[in-house]
């Protein structure tokens, strides 16, 4: 009987490493040629690139009531999401979006794994959908790339380089820009545009530093940042257990009874206990990280799912199922357990709608204009006249994209007169505060006690803006 050996390539067998992928033993990169993937995933996963780079790039430039639709202002610590602005006196606010974020990441990669890493993440989308596809088209696929790098700096290196790296330039230097917009405003970066660079220097400066990170990162560091520097990849060890779902491995499937072996055409391959894994190794060339899959859950993975494309495309050409790499827990692998909601999915599921119940709540309660009153410390009260008089320190905020106009205040309840110190109206610019210090006098008749609360609206003209409380003392004979 003829042995016919189906033509993929071969390599001699690796004992499993002790050092990351991209790492070689001496401690110098292993630069990671993958093979230009193709399949039902990676073309889900275009065109949800598509959709969230047309997002990204286009989010800084969008207005909603004046305020720029996403922006992480931190230097003037002026943020504004989904068009709503929020300032430093909104802190508490931003902290508890964070906390979500945190426990919402970790629910979720306790269910689904790093999903996130291969779907959405901007570092991901940008190194595989932009830079990664910019050097397919250039040098070509892996081998080519391969043979282009080992070769002498020829006519057709020196044109293929520079082409790639000029283009990757742009690239940077592009989503450079849209970065600071996102840092400093849309408006101040088209200011820069059409004003020239030198007249905003630090933020040409800034724009600058930004491209050379964006063309280090995508151009050489690459895959490292997911390895080395991302702390979400790290966590991965304490979030994960054999109920997460991952891109995994069929063992059981692949191994069979005699473990992995070639594809003879000619063998009975069931009558041999070999498994489904033709050890054609394609899977391993295909994975920007340069892991193996088959050796299990590693750090490198980033859930990318080139290599179930790459499995599922061998599995067609010899006639076996598909999904053998795919996406399964350790435990539906190994038991054939389904997918089910954990006590520790629960408990995060839980924390979770808490603190999104919250922070609904906190939004909806938020105004555009913050007043606060506040007692002068160290001051009690004082008779004047017939009267009883207190004075207290304001604060107005306008978290407005418009300056509010002809701020008054006037004493709602009890009964009194509000005594501005200086000027009885005054306007708040857009994004500003107004402070400033005003007396409340009561007539005791309409005391009920030594510590009242009384209650103070805020116009803007004739509109009532506001209304906060504050309170007023008295002597005691008053009780
Ligand atoms: S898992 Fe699939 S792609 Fe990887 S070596 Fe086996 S058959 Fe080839
Ligand atoms: S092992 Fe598979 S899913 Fe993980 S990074 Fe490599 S190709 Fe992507």
């Amino acid at each position: 009987m003829s042995n016919e050996i189906y033509e993929f390539e071969y390599e001699k067998d690796e004992t499993f490493r002790d050092t990351i992928g991209t790492i070689t033993e001496d401690g110098k990169r292993n630069f990671i040629y993958p093979k230009k993937p193709s399949g039902y995933f990676y073309e889900k996963r275009k065109l949800l690139s598509y959709f969230l780079l047309a997002f990204l790039f286009a989010a800084p430039f969008i207005k909603i009531n004046g305020n720029q639709f996403l922006m992480f202002n931190v230097l003037e610590r002026h943020y504004s999401i989904f068009g709503l602005p929020f300032y430093p006196q909104d802190f508490h606010l931003f902290v508890l979006s964070m906390i979500i974020g945190v426990v919402g990441l970790a629910l979720f990669t306790v269910a689904f794994g790093r999903i996130f890493c291969g779907w959405i993440c901007p570092q991901t989308i940008f190194l595989e959908m932009v830079f990664r596809r910019i050097e397919f088209a250039i040098e070509g696929d892996r081998g080519a790339q391969m043979r282009l790098d080992k070769q002498e700096w020829n006519a057709e290196k020196i044109r293929k380089r520079l082409l790639k790296w000029f283009i990757f330039f742009v690239v940077s230097f592009t989503t450079a820009n849209v970065f600071l917009a996102y840092l400093i405003g849309s408006d101040q970066l088209l200011l820069m545009i059409s004003e020239g660079p030198l007249n905003h220097l630090s933020n040409f400066i800034g724009l600058l530093i930004f491209t050379s990170v964006f063309y280090f990162i995508f151009a050489w560091f690459r895959e490292q940042v997911c390895i080395i520097a991302c702390p979400y990849g790290r966590l991965q060890g304490v979030l994960l257990d054999n109920k997460s779902i991952n891109v995994a491995y069929d063992f059981v499937r692949g191994e069979g009874k005699t473990g992995r072996g070639k594809m003879i055409k000619t063998e009975d391959r069931v009558a041999s206990g070999k498994g489904d894994c033709i050890d054609c190794k394609q899977c391993i060339h295909v994975c920007p990280t340069g892991i193996d899959i088959r050796n299990g859950t590693q750090l490198e993975c980033v859930n990318c799912t080139a290599c179930i494309d790459e499995c599922d495309t061998i599995m067609e050409k010899v006639g076996l199922p598909k999904g053998l790499i795919r996406y399964a827990s350790e435990d539906e692998i190994e038991k054939n357990e389904k997918f089910k909601f954990t006590t520790r999915m629960k408990g995060y599921g839980a924390v979770l709608t808490i603190l999104l119940g919250i922070l609904i709540g906190l939004l909806f309660l938020r105004t555009d204009v913050e007043t606060t009153v506040l007692r002068l410390p160290g001051q009690l009260f004082e008779h004047k006249g017939d009267k009883i008089s207190n004075v207290y320190t304001f604060k107005v905020v306008n978290k407005r994209a418009s300056d509010l106009k002809d701020i008054s205040f006037k004493l709602a309840e009890p009964k009194g007169e509000l005594i501005m110190v200086g000027n009885k109206n005054f306007d708040v610019k857009q994004e500003g505060l107004a402070k400033g210090t005003f007396f409340v006098e009561i007539h005791p008749a309409f005391l009920h006690g030594d510590k009242i609360e009384i209650i103070i609206d805020v116009y803007s003209g004739k509109e009532k803006i506001e209304t906060t409380k504050t309170n007023f003392m008295g002597p005691r004979s008053f009780n």
